[in-house]
């Protein structure tokens, strides 16, 4: 559905896109997973025909966003960083402008208008000013204003960033709730919220494509599980060095120090399961596991590298 080819983007001198190149299949919910700066919005604006490139291909449903914009923005409904919402509209005005801006046929715009209230739940608030609606709210607006035009694609520019946990729950839901019509392309930094709702994964850092893949590929299976990230209080090396003698213990590799706790990436072979007897090895030193968690392959590490590098190395190294 959605094909990026050799994508680079120039502020200037600054490259922000470095050749990136991924697919998105028709009704996949695809989780664009980076941190701060890393150019997902870059991305995104390019995608939906905001921003022109400085070289490679984009194209939506068969079509290429330099030669049919057009018939790609017909096709794709965009929920950018900063919803533009007009605050002086009430809720029903500003989508009947959205409708007007879409030139939706106006025999379908009722019918729309009563579905896309009904499915992001802002029926009750239709005759509110914008203004006066809750940060929830108004990102529900937001995905309202996607969703006009019934567009085949969605991509959602950090859909819950700023909003508070039930508020992020209620919109989780309704993406979800969408992924049956639709292909959509959801940026975020948090990397649980893409094993919240996302079936595939692509994670950008500085511009470049770090890692992809399905999620499940990223996901341990039952059975296969053989890494764990375990939380354990104590002394770093008798942690480490109590994990290690564990019968089964692969390795055993310090990550970082959260408050008092110490975390490491434990590997097992495959097939044994370590965890009951690293829990009781660990309680007879008296070093009290707090967490112990089966991670997948690799798309926790993966992304735990990008970030403490990133932290690491100064964020303007850019050539
Ligand atoms: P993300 O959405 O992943 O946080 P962005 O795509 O917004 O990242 O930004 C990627 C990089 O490009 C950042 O280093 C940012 O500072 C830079 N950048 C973004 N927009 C502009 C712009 N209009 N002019 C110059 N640099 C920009
Ligand atoms: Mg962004």
């Amino acid at each position: 559905m959605i094909e990026i080819r050799n994508l680079t983007k120039k502020y200037g001198q600054f490259t922000a896109l470095d050749n990136i190149s991924f697919d998105v299949k028709k009704g996949e919910i695809m989780g664009f997973l980076g941190p701060n700066g890393a150019g997902k919005s870059t991305t995104m604006n390019i995608l939906t025909g905001y921003m022109p490139c400085t070289s490679g291909t984009v194209k939506v449903g068969g079509f290429e966003i330099m030669e049919n914009p057009k018939e790609v923005k017909q096709q794709i409904g965009y929920l950018p960083e900063i919803p533009p919402l007009y605050v002086d509209m009430t809720v029903e005005e500003y989508l009947k402008f959205i409708f007007e801006l879409k030139s939706v046929p106006l025999a379908q715009r009722k019918r729309q208008m009563d579905d896309i209230l009904y499915l992001v739940k802002i029926g009750d608030m239709k005759k509110r000013l914008i203004k006066n609606l809750s940060k929830g709210y108004r990102q529900r607006v937001g995905f309202a204003q996607a969703l006009v035009g019934n567009p085949p694609v969605l991509v959602l520019d950090e859909p819950t960033v700023g909003l508070d946990p039930s508020q992020i729950v209620e919109i989780r839901k309704l993406i979800s709730s969408l992924r049956h019509d639709h292909t959509i392309i959801l940026s975020t930094h948090i990397l649980s919220e893409v094993n919240a709702v996302c079936s595939s994964v692509v994670m950008i850092n500085r511009g470049k494509i770090a890692a992809s893949g399905s999620v499940s590929d990223f996901t341990a299976s039952e059975g296969s599980v053989n890494k764990f990230i375990v939380s354990v209080v104590g002394n770093k090396s008798a942690i480490q060095k109590t994990i290690s003698e564990v019968s089964g213990v692969r390795s055993v590799t310090f990550m970082r120090v959260d408050k008092d706790a110490a975390l490491f990436n434990v590997e097992s072979a495959k097939n044994v399961d370590i965890r009951r007897p690293m829990f009781n090895e660990l309680a007879r030193a008296s070093l009290p596991i707090i967490e112990l968690r089966p991670v997948g392959r690799s798309m926790e590490e993966i992304f735990i590298d990008i970030v403490n590098n990133d932290k690491a190395a100064p964020a303007d190294d850019n050539k």
